[in-house]
């Protein structure tokens, strides 16, 4: 099997079933990732020592711990709230082939 040059920079030969090469595949990553520029970075306002995400002024770990903690106490409401409701009322209607 002939080698084929990297047709983006025609340096690089291609491996296996590659259509660019590695240096031009990790290029166009970084491109898709658009990295924001260094003077962009506002750290996180949380734990100061993470850049925050676009447009949020959290790091992705102190948003997944927010979410957390909202979810957290999204269920702790709901499972309140079921609690303080009448258990009754649910299952009425097709109950008869309860497979329990
Ligand atoms: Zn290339
Ligand atoms: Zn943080």
């Amino acid at each position: 099997m002939a080698l084929r040059k990297c047709p983006k920079c025609e340096l690089n030969y291609l491996r296996g079933n590659e259509t660019i090469c590695r240096v031009c595949a990790a290029e166009l990553d970084k491109k898709r990732r658009k990295e924001p520029d260094p003077d962009e970075i506002i750290m996180c306002s949380e734990c100061g020592e993470r850049p925050a995400l676009r447009g949020k002024d959290l790091c992705e770990e102190c948003l997944r711990e927010q979410k957390r903690q909202a979810d957290l106490e999204l269920h702790a409401d709901k499972v309140r709230a079921d609690e303080a409701d009448d258990p009754i009322e649910e299952d009425f209607g097709d109950d008869e082939d309860s497979e329990e």
